[in-house]
């Protein structure tokens, strides 16, 4: 693997509610409209059908092929159900806490989560691994969970840097501190299967807050993180 180089590459994302030229989106919330829950999920699973039936009939494909048929329904269905679930709020995990009763209060790191996102600018894959760390605010919450916070912001059409910041503030609201640190190391199809066909390069962001700001802190985490 090629863990090592990525630590150099990362840049911090400090937050983009700074006056951020570089990154004009105002703030690390997915951009959704006031009305984007009206329909649901199986009026929504219909309508995609259709444009997606549209989609491949302009691309001079036969629907009436057995192979093709049934596609338009089995893509919307995984939009909607699968890969973009985590645009609908009601699929937010829940959490529940439980008493730090090991009174450990050292770093706790989760490393290698995988994940599979889609790229907002092309809708093609990016996935890659997400290590988390924070230090325990006296409560802990289940590894499991952290999984699944990681899969909610996954599952939307993403770029890296608002993923990153979204479970890096996710995991702070829900812990009860600042003291959080995330870590993701990804792969983006759009570089690697067009554009400029790179299949090598990845792609490092991170997020640090609280006491993962505190050099020697970060380089625990990062430490740990690249460790074999
Ligand atoms: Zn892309």
């Amino acid at each position: 693997m090629r863990q090592k180089e990525i630590s150099l590459t990362i840049q911090p994302i400090k937050s983009f509610d700074d006056d951020d030229l570089d990154h004009p989106v105002g703030s690390h919330d997915t951009p959704l409209r006031a009305d984007a829950f009206d329909l649901t999920d199986d009026e929504k699973i219909n309508k995609i059908e259709d444009h997606f039936r549209e989609i491949m009939t302009v691309l001079g494909l036969d629907l009436n092929d057995d192979s093709l048929k049934g596609t338009p329904r089995r893509v919307a269905k995984m939009y909607v159900k699968e890969a973009f679930s985590g645009l609908n709020p009601d699929n937010r995990p829940t959490t529940r806490l439980f008493e730090n009763k090991y009174n450990y209060d050292q770093m706790l790191v989760e490393k290698d989560i995988t994940f599979f996102s889609h790229c907002e600018h092309h809708f093609v894959p990016i996935y890659g691994k997400i290590h988390v760390a924070y230090f325990s605010s006296g409560k802990v919450i289940g590894l499991s969970k952290i999984n699944r916070f990681v899969q909610y912001f996954a599952k939307r059409p993403q770029v890296q840097e608002r993923l990153t910041v979204q479970i890096g503030k996710e995991l702070e609201r829900v812990l009860g501190t600042t003291d959080v640190g995330v870590v993701v190391d990804a792969n983006h199809m759009c570089v690697a299967s067009r554009g400029v066909g790179d299949t090598n390069s990845k792609t490092g962001t991170a997020y640090f807050a609280g006491k993962f700001k505190d050099e020697n802190v970060k380089r625990e985490f990062l430490n740990y993180i690249n460790a074999k």
